[in-house]
């Protein structure tokens, strides 16, 4: 198997598993169970709020990863994968193991982060 296939592989099986996550956050916010559950106790309120904002926090951060993956593996189909996008050099394949939807080098990567 080439390179391209098992990044791709690995994309896939991340993708599949993010949007599993972001689908049992939906089944876990309050606010889409609501309309069975219909409760007057006091407090109840806020706790439907403040899980349904921790919720979305989450899924945004998951959201996101999920648009970094479906990025990588654009980049992988036109062969634009595992470029820096800032260098343009081949990034480290040590880094693209740990992190396949890194799409900086590590000395890129580094810079941006100061
Ligand atoms: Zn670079």
């Amino acid at each position: 198997m080439n390179t391209i296939d098992k990044f791709k592989k690995l994309l896939l099986r991340q993708q599949k598993e993010v949007e599993k996550e972001i689908e049992d956050l939906e089944k876990d916010d309050p606010i889409n169970s609501l309309s069975m559950a219909e409760s007057s106790e006091p407090g109840t309120d806020s706790w439907v709020a403040d899980t349904h904002s921790r919720v979305l926090a989450v899924k945004s951060n998951l959201q996101m990863l999920l648009v970094r993956i479906r990025k990588s593996l654009q980049n992988l189909n036109s062969g634009k994968f595992g470029k820096c996008e800032n260098c343009g050099k081949l990034i480290e394949d040590e880094r693209l193991k740990a992190i396949p939807t890194a799409t900086l080098c590590i000395v890129c990567s580094k810079k941006v982060k100061k």
